[in-house]
């Protein structure tokens, strides 16, 4: 199953895509904890990253393709991932079709997490006193929820014209498990 998630910084996507990875056995490919991971590198592509995601601001596309292309053509996506996170932009957007044109292959699901944005701003907080990410405070919180409006929502807004028939808006200010059932549920009907 190949699965992609659209939602603004705070709209609860991480939490269902690891729920659903662990129940499907399908691979989680988070490109924000893929680039955290980067950061405890410690060398100068580290300290550029640092600098970028401490703002709230995305990292080049060009760094973005890489990294995906190489986690795409590895083994363990062969049977399917979930993308969380990718693609952010018109440019990834475009990159991310065409290498799926080129390999023949498509999108089973696109899902949507619809949430309003005071909504999301609470949960970012609360989750900043939780996980202690150095992007979730008040400052950054503004400018990722702008970018995600600027730069991911026209995206999205693109994938739900051309992958009608794949795609799917959840309501993103419900509970975890109510989103988990929601999720299975349109995986099974569609499986059918
Ligand atoms: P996330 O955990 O998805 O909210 O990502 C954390 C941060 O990583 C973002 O605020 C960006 O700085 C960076 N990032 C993650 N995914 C992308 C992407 N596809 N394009 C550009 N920057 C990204």
């Amino acid at each position: 199953m190949k699965i992609v998630f659209f939602g603004p910084p705070g709209s609860g996507k991480g939490t269902q895509a690891k729920l659903l990875s662990s129940k499907f056995n399908i691979v989680h490919l988070s490109t924000g904890d893929i680039l955290r991971e980067k950061l405890k590198d410690g060398d100068d592509l580290s300290r550029k990253l640092n600098d970028i995601m401490s703002t709230g601001n995305l990292v080049s596309d060009e760094l973005l393709n890489k990294i995906i292309t190489q986690k795409l053509n590895s083994k363990d996506c062969f049977s399917g991932f979930i993308l969380d996170g990718y693609p952010r932009t018109i440019n990834q957007s475009n990159f991310f079709i065409s290498f799926l044109n080129k390999k023949n292959s498509h999108l089973d699901y696109i899902f949507d997490f619809k949430i309003n944005l005071n909504l999301v701003q609470e949960r970012i907080l609360f989750r900043s006193q939780q996980e202690k990410r150095s992007d979730d405070n008040l400052t950054t919180i503004k400018t990722r929820i702008d970018k995600y409006m600027e730069e991911t929502f026209p995206v999205s807004e693109y994938f739900s014209q051309k992958f009608a028939n794949n795609y799917f808006e959840l309501d993103a200010s419900e509970e975890i498990s109510k989103i988990q059932k929601e999720l299975i549920k349109i995986l099974k009907k569609e499986e059918n």
